[in-house]
């Protein structure tokens, strides 16, 4: 890695390799110990979990597993009195759940609903990217325990590592892009179907 390259860690979803099982999900509430899994895993474009898309005999279920997009410009840290909501140099966006008040104003503001609220607690909590472990030089837990090898983790501004690599992808996508977040969690399409 080029030692003036800035670095935005980050996640890149293989969505060919996504099985839907929720590995990733009960990962992050065992490392974590969230009143909730941090991850959320979706069937995209179904109304609900492992209902398939389209008319037999084309059908569809393609997998989604929705987090903190740790965004370049988060609207949670502005939205945040207490300044329990920050952006590491790393690029992690970290919620500190000691110093949070419970007021919710974050939970309001973040478009991607990545942030809960423990009820028990009355504090916000949300994906800190494994920060814990990162920090140790580990890989976040999903990635570690994903059945398909499906996550990607990394510095998304490094074109030569593997995430980079992926993020860079012209199929490659954000969720809501438009808002100007700039998510930091990319998306990898399934290919097509072959033939028969
Ligand atoms: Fe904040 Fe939501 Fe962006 Fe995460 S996804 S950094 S919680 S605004």
């Amino acid at each position: 890695m080029k030692s003036n390259m800035s670095t935005q860690l980050g996640l890149v979803i293989d969505q060919e390799r996504c099985i839907g099982c929720e590995a990733c999900t009960v990962a992050c509430k065992n490392e974590n110990q969230g009143s909730v899994g941090f991850m959320r895993v979706r069937t995209q474009n179904a109304a609900a979990k492992d209902v398939p898309v389209g008319t037999f005999p084309e059908l569809r279920m393609t997998f989604m597993p929705l987090v903190c997009n740790h965004c370049d410009n988060p609207p949670c840290v502005d939205a945040c009195p207490m300044d329990a909501i920050e952006k590491r140099g790393d690029g992690i966006v970290m919620l500190d759940r000691e110093a949070c008040d419970g007021c919710r104003a974050c939970v309001d503001m973040c478009p991607y609903a990545a942030i809960s609220f423990d009820e028990d607690k009355e504090v916000a909590e949300k994906c800190n990217l494994c920060s814990q472990r990162i920090d140790k030089g580990m890989e976040p837990f999903c990635v570690i325990c994903c059945e398909g090898q499906a996550i990607h983790f990394g510095n998304l501004n490094d074109p030569e590592g593997e995430a980079g690599r992926m993020a860079g992808l012209e199929t490659a996508f954000q969720l809501l892009k438009e808002k100007g977040t700039g998510p930091s969690v990319f998306y990898c399409p399934p290919m097509e179907p072959r033939g028969v």
